[in-house]
């Protein structure tokens, strides 16, 4: 189904595409120059020390209304629109335990990327929590949810900075031994030393313009770099053609070991050997259970596998 977005006349209505967890959430709203509706406490803790549970208990969730989100500057603001204040997720409860890969399948608009977004604590729910390690992430600092959670979007949003700039942002103690390995892992190297500045290259709006899996490229080279204990990975190999798909998938696959993933699938290939399969629909979880379980309920995931089996071949 095409969904049919409203007029892009009001700009007091904005989508605004912070999908950039690996950054600090002061960082983003200095871009954005929004008025943060997220807030640090004063008495915020830190997450738990080890492998971590990340869990949604009963969660709601609507998009902050038009009215309530204030710009003054539009520039990094990819999309505008009128959506907003409808309720997204109609209680969402799942748990993956610590280690365990999670795997998110849904049509479109069924609230993948929200919930994934929630996780890194980019918009507070409405009702309802979202747990890392048993602490509620509005009671954890902002560092120490950074360095925690690690987000490759579908988007792959960067900053009009440099390459190395936006590299670091995961790790500003890096050294440039790791930064190139990240960027050798995420298949972006020869890219990187073939341009004239390397990677003093400024990238974003007014600088070299990366490709879509480029760009996707480059937040798995932050996410590498990062290696956070929670990694939520958006659809993050859809703008890849498949040889370098399969590379970096494989480079994936490596930083994933031992963490808890959650992993939003467009190729229902990619997610059958997740521990746990949850078909999002309309903001709920409408199914859940491994990949044999899934295909033996001859449910809606089976529908949607054996669709991608009859289109791929
Ligand atoms: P999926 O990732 O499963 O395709 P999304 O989480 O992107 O779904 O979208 C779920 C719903 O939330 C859709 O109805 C979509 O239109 C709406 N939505 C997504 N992002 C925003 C936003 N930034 N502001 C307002 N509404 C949004
Ligand atoms: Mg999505």
């Amino acid at each position: 189904l095409t969904r049919l977005y409203g007029p892009l006349t009001a700009l007091a209505s904005a989508r605004v595409d912070v999908m950039t967890a690996l950054v600090s959430f002061e960082r983003v709203f200095e871009v954005l120059d929004l008025a943060p509706t997220i807030t640090e406490k004063p008495d915020a803790v830190d997450v738990p020390a080890g492998p971590l549970s990340v869990e949604l208990r009963d969660v709601r969730f609507s998009y902050p209304s038009a009215s309530s989100v204030s710009l003054a500057s539009l520039e990094e603001v990819s999309v505008l629109d009128t959506r907003g204040g409808e309720e997204v997720l109609h209680g969402i409860s799942l748990v993956a335990q610590p280690g365990q890969l999670v795997a998110l399948v849904g049509s479109s608009g069924a609230g993948k990327s929200t919930l994934a977004s929630l996780l890194a604590r980019l918009y507070d729910v409405d009702s309802g929590a979202v747990l890392l390690g048993g602490v509620d992430v509005r009671d954890v600092g902002f560092d120490s949810l950074r360095s925690a959670v690690g987000v490759v979007t579908q988007d792959g949003h960067l900053f009009h900075d440099t390459l190395e700039a936006n590299l670091r942002y995961a790790d500003p103690d890096a050294t440039d031994e790791q930064l190139w390995s990240a960027l050798r892992r995420a298949r972006l190297e020869p890219l990187v030393r073939s341009l004239p500045d390397g990677m003093a290259t400024l990238v974003g709006e007014r600088g070299y313009r990366l490709s879509g899996g480029e760009r996707q490229r480059l937040t798995i080279a932050r996410l590498l770099l990062a290696q956070p204990r929670v990694v939520v990975l958006d659809e993050a190999t859809a703008h890849l053609d498949s040889e370098s798909e399969h590379a970096v998938q494989e480079a994936l696959t490596a930083a994933l070991e031992g963490r808890t993933a959650i992993v939003i699938a467009h190729r229902l290939t990619t997610i059958r050997d997740a521990d746990v399969i949850c078909v999002v629909e309309d903001g709920r979880i409408v199914e859940r259970g491994d990949h044999d379980e899934l295909l033996a309920a001859r449910g809606r995931y089976a529908e949607l596998y054996e669709g991608v089996f009859e289109t791929t071949g």
